[in-house]
C-alpha cells in the first residue's frame, strides 16, 4: 500500500494547474512580475513553489509564499513537505508570529503576510529569496497591501526577483495595473454547476436554520460532504455542541456524521482531521470560518451552507475604536463560498440570505484599520511621506493622522513625524505599538520580567480560562483565586500570578487542569514569552522583577496603555478620558461585579451587546499626568484631584 506521501505526490498531477506547468515557468522567467489567477483549489499556493524549485530558482535563494492566515501557512507548508517527501521545517518550512518552523535548509517558506513585512525591516532587498509569492492577493489584508508596495520597489533594484501575485478572484486588472502593466496568466480552472437554494430563518438564530439544514442534506441528500461558513470560534464550538446535541435525539449514529471545525486558534494537531476523507457511509461536515473561502481547499465538498457572515475588523479613526463586528459578506465572497461546493461534483449551496443586499465587494482591510503599527513599520523602513506612500487604494488621511497622534503620544515618533529610539526598540517586538511600548517602558519601572509574562498572556487572546457548561461555578471560583488578596488586583496582574503559579508547579498540565486553565494557551503564552524575552536581550533591556510592587507593574502597563483609561461614572458604567464614550467593565473580567474602581486602564475594547473593556487594572489618575504629560492636562482628571493639593 502507498504511504500518504505517495499518495500526495500522485495527487500532484491531477490538479488543474498541472497542465500550465511548463507555460508558466516560462513566463516567469520571461516576467519579472506575474500576476496569476485561478480557481481556489487549482493547485496555485502547494503546486508553483515546488515548480519553481524543480527549475532551479532555490539555487539563487528561497521562495517566499505569502498568506493572509496563520493556519494557511501552517496547513500548506506541511502538505507541501508530504509532497516533496521531506520533513516540515526542513526543506519546507513557515513562519508565522512567535512560530518559526524553518531552518538553514528551507527553500521553499510559507509565511503570513505580516511576517515578510517584519523581514523587510532587517532585509530590505529581500536579497536571501529569489522569488516573492504574494499569495491570496485578493483578501487585501493590511499587510499584503503594504507588501504590495514594498516589494515592488525592491523589484526595482533587484532585476533578478521574480514576483509573483496570486489571486483566487479576477481583480487582477487591478493588481496588473498597479505592476506597471504585469502579465496576467489565468489557469482555466474546473467548477462544476451550483445550485443555489435559498432558506430564510424566522428568528435570529440562524444557527439553528443551520443545524436543520444539516440534517435535511444528512437524510435527503446523496453522499458528499457539507462545509458550513461560520464567523469564529465560540459560533464553530456552539454549533458543534447543538450538533451532537440533536444527533443524539434523533438518534443518529456518530459514525454517520463526523464534525470537524477549523478554525485560526485549533490546535495544529487538529487541523490535519479537515482534510482526512470521511470513512466510508458516514459523512463529513466541515465547520470553518472565512478560512475555508479561499485559502485552504478541503476534498469532497458538495454542499456548502451559507448563512453569509463574516467577522471583520473595523476602525473608526475618530474615536480610535476598533473593533471586530460580524458583518454580511461580500457578494464577491458569496460566490466563492458557493464555489466550494462545485469542485469535484455538481454542488449546491444554501443560502440563508438574499444576496441583493449584498455590497459588490469588501472594502480592503487598510481603509478600516488601525494604522498606526504599519506605520511605524514604515518609518522604521525609512519611508518618510507616508501620506504619499504608493497605496493601491490610499487609507483614509484621518486614520493615517490619527496613527500619527499616537505613536507620537507614545514617543514613538517625534514632532518631525521621525522615528526616535523609542520607536526602533518598539518596532523589534512583533506586537501592536502599545503594547511593546508597555514592554519598552517597563525598563523604567525595574519590572520587565513581570511585564513581558503580562504581554506573553495578552497576546494568547482571550483563551487562557476555561469555562465548561455543567461547571462554570467551579470555574468561576477557580479563576478568582488569582484576583484574592488584594484589593481590586485586576486582570493584568491575575494574568501575571496564572503564569506564575503555573511555573511554580514546573508547568504542570495536571495543575492547569485542577485550576480551569487551558494548558495549551499556557504553553503558548510560554513560547511567546521566551520570544520576548530574546528581544529584550537583543535591545538591551535588563531583566528586573518587582513582583511585589504593583504599583510599578501599573505604571509600566500605562506606559503604553495610557490612551485606554476610562473613569466610573454614578450609574456604575466607565467613560473614557479621551474621546468621551461609555464602555463598560466585560463580565469575563475579574473586576466585574467587584466594588468598582474609579480608574481602569484596560488592555482593549470588544463590541459585543455593549462595549466591554477586556483585561482591565485600577490605576491612579495621577499616574496619567506623570506618565503622558503631552496628553493628559489636569483637567481631564479634574475632579479627582486630591482636595489638598500635595505639591
Ligand atoms: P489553490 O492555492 O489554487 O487554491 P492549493 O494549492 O491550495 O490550491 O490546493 C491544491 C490541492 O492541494 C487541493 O486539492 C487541496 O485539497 C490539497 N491540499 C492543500 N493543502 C492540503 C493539506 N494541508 N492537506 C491535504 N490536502 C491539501
Ligand atoms: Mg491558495
Amino acid at each position: 500500500s502507498k504511504t500518504v506521501a505517495e499518495k500526495a505526490r500522485e495527487e500532484r498531477e491531477f490538479l488543474p494547474i498541472h497542465g500550465y506547468r511548463d507555460e508558466l515557468l516560462k513566463l516567469i522567467a520571461k516576467n519579472q512580475v506575474l500576476v496569476i489567477v485561478g480557481e481556489t483549489g487549482s493547485g496555485k499556493t502547494t503546486q508553483i513553489p515546488q515548480y519553481l524549485q524543480e527549475a532551479g530558482y532555490t539555487k539563487r535563494g528561497k521562495i517566499g509564499c505569502t498568506q493572509p492566515r496563520r493556519v494557511a501557512a501552517m496547513s500548506v507548508a506541511s502538505r507541501v513537505a508530504q509532497e516533496v517527501g521531506v520533513k516540515l521545517g526542513h526543506e519546507v518550512g513557515y513562519s508565522i508570529r512567535f512560530e518559526d518552523c524553518t531552518s538553514d535548509k528551507t527553500v521553499i517558506k510559507y509565511m503570513t503576510d505580516g511576517m515578510l513585512l517584519r523581514e523587510l525591516l532587517t532585509e530590505p532587498k529581500l536579497d536571501s529569496y529569489s522569488v516573492i509569492i504574494i499569495d491570496e492577493a485578493h483578501e487585501r489584508t493590511l499587510s499584503t497591501d503594504i507588501l504590495f508596495a514594498l516589494v515592488k520597489d525592491v523589484a526595482k533594484v533587484r532585476p533578478d526577483l521574480r514576483l509573483i501575485i496570486s489571486s483566487a478572484t479576477l481583480e487582477a486588472k487591478k493588481f496588473s495595473e498597479y505592476f506597471d502593466s504585469a502579465r496576467i496568466y489565468l489557469i482555466p480552472g474546473r467548477r462544476y454547476p451550483v445550485e443555489k437554494l435559498y432558506r430564510r430563518w424566522p428568528d435570529a438564530d440562524y444557527l439553528e436554520t443551520v443545524i436543520r439544514t444539516v440534517f435535511q442534506i444528512h437524510q435527503t441528500e446523496p453522499t458528499g460532504d457539507v462545509l458550513v461558513f461560520l464567523t469564529g470560534q465560540e459560533e464553530i464550538e456552539r454549533a458543534e455542541t447543538n450538533l451532537k446535541g440533536r444527533m443524539m435525539d434523533l438518534g443518529t449514529k456518530s459514525s454517520e456524521i463526523i464534525i470537524c471545525p477549523i478554525y485560526s486558534n485549533l490546535p495544529t494537531e487538529l487541523q490535519a482531521k479537515v482534510f482526512e476523507p470521511a470513512p466510508k457511509g458516514s459523512r463529513k461536515v466541515v465547520l470553518a470560518t472565512n478560512i475555508a473561502e479561499t485559502s485552504l481547499t478541503i476534498e469532497g465538498i458538495r454542499y456548502v451552507i451559507d448563512p453569509g457572515y463574516c467577522k471583520i475588523n473595523s476602525y473608526n479613526p475618530r474615536t480610535g475604536m476598533e473593533s471586530l463586528l460580524v458583518s454580511p459578506i461580500s457578494k464577491a465572497s458569496a460566490e466563492q463560498r458557493a464555489g466550494r461546493s462545485g469542485r469535484t461534483g455538481p454542488g449546491k449551496c444554501f443560502r440563508l440570505y438574499d444576496v441583493k443586499n449584498l455590497e459588490p465587494t469588501t472594502i480592503p482591510e487598510i481603509q478600516r484599520a488601525n494604522l498606526a503599527s504599519v506605520v511605524l513599520t514604515l518609518k522604521s523602513l525609512g519611508i518618510h511621506d507616508v501620506l504619499n506612500f504608493d497605496f493601491m487604494d490610499p487609507p483614509p488621511e484621518t486614520a493615517l493622522l490619527k496613527a500619527f497622534e499616537l505613536l507620537y503620544a507614545l514617543g514613538a515618533l517625534d514632532g518631525k513625524g521621525e522615528i526616535t529610539k523609542v520607536g526602533e526598540r518598539m518596532v523589534e517586538f512583533p506586537v501592536d505599538p502599545m503594547l511593546s511600548k508597555m514592554i519598552v517602558g517597563s525598563e523604567k519601572y525595574k519590572c520587565s520580567k513581570e511585564i513581558i509574562t503580562i504581554a506573553a498572556m495578552l497576546s494568547v487572546g482571550n483563551s487562557v480560562f476555561y469555562r465548561p457548561k455543567n461547571q462554570q461555578l467551579l470555574a468561576d471560583n477557580a479563576r478568582m483565586n488569582f484576583y484574592v488578596d488584594t484589593e481590586n488586583v485586576g486582570d493584568h496582574i491575575a494574568l501575571l500570578r496564572v503564569y506564575n503559579s503555573w511555573k511554580e508547579t514546573n508547568y504542570s498540565t495536571q495543575w492547569c487542569y485542577e485550576n480551569f486553565i487551558q494548558s495549551k494557551s499556557m504553553k503558548r503564552a510560554r513560547d511567546i514569552r521566551d520570544q520576548l524575552l530574546g528581544l529584550l536581550n537583543k535591545i538591551g533591556i535588563e531583566l528586573t522583577s518587582n513582583p511585589n510592587d504593583f504599583d510599578a507593574i501599573k505604571k509600566a502597563i500605562l506606559a503604553g496603555f495610557f490612551p485606554h483609561s476610562a473613569k466610573l461614572q454614578k450609574n456604575g458604567s466607565y467613560r473614557r478620558v479621551k474621546e468621551p464614550q461609555t464602555v463598560y467593565v466585560h463580565p469575563n473580567s475579574g473586576l466585574f461585579g467587584a466594588s468598582p474602581s474609579k480608574w481602569l486602564v484596560y488592555h482593549e475594547l470588544v463590541l459585543t451587546t455593549k462595549e466591554y473593556m477586556r483585561h482591565a487594572t485600577e490605576m491612579k489618575p495621577e499616574w496619567l499626568i506623570e506618565i503622558a504629560p503631552h496628553y493628559y492636562k489636569l483637567k481631564d482628571i479634574e475632579d479627582s484631584r486630591p482636595k489638598k493639593s500635595q505639591r
